[in-house]
This record gives C-alpha cells, structure tokens and sequence, in this order.
C-alpha cells in the first residue's frame, strides 16, 4: 500500500515511514493539511495517516475541508496525542474512521491499519 502520512514533525514522519516500509509499503509526506491537498492532486494514496495539531492546516481543518470539497475517498485515521472523548469524538464526525493515540508502535500501527481494512 502506499500510505500518506501527514504531520509537521519531520521525526514523527522518519519514524512511522520507516514502520511502513519495513513491512514492504510506500510512506509519502506531507507537512500539513495544505501540502496533503496538493499532494492527493497527483498521488493516489491508499490510507492517510493524519496529525491533529499542524500549521497552515490543521488536521481536523483538513477533514472540514475534505467533507466539503471531497478532496479524497480513502480511509483517513487520526493521529493525536489527545485521548479526551471529545477530541475523538470530533475527528469521528468530522470523517476520520479511526484514531491512534502517539506515540505508538509498529504493531499498533498494523492493527489498526488492519481494523480499518476490515471495516471497509
Ligand atoms: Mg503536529
């Protein structure tokens, strides 16, 4: 699969895309909510991977935006470091169809990944 992961910090990035590709899948960066939306212009993705807090655009703005102009169709699964029922309960109903908490480890990574294949 060739997964999107969309989050300002460059470590966070090496390290999730290094999960991924370990595991034989293709990780593409984008740095915020702005970046993903031209990036999904041209590449087709199989699952995003999304921060809550980023400049420019903000991963629940990225979802607002997603629901009103369809930007993409694939799965998005939150990442956050926010467990508050609230902050969960919003990425839900703003399209997320899951949630991860960081940090977090390959394994939880893949049966999350897993979950969200298996809902489809
Ligand atoms: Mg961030």
């Amino acid at each position: 699969m060739k997964i999107m992961i969309v989050d300002d910090s460059k470590a966070i990035y090496m390290m999730v895309s290094g999960m991924l590709t370990e595991r034989g899948h293709q990780a593409v960066w984008a740095e915020d909510g702005v970046d993903a939306c031209e990036k999904l212009k041209t590449e087709k993705v199989d699952l995003i991977l999304l921060d809550w807090n980023m400049p420019n655009m903000s991963g629940p703005e990225f979802l607002e935006k997603n629901q009103a102009e369809n930007i993409t169709e694939v799965p998005i699964v939150m990442m956050t470091t926010e467990n508050k029922p609230d902050f969960i309960k919003k990425a839900l109903q703003l399209g997320a169809v899951e949630y991860i908490m960081k940090p977090f480890t390959s394994d939880i990574l893949f049966n999350k990944i897993e979950l969200v294949f298996d809902l489809e």
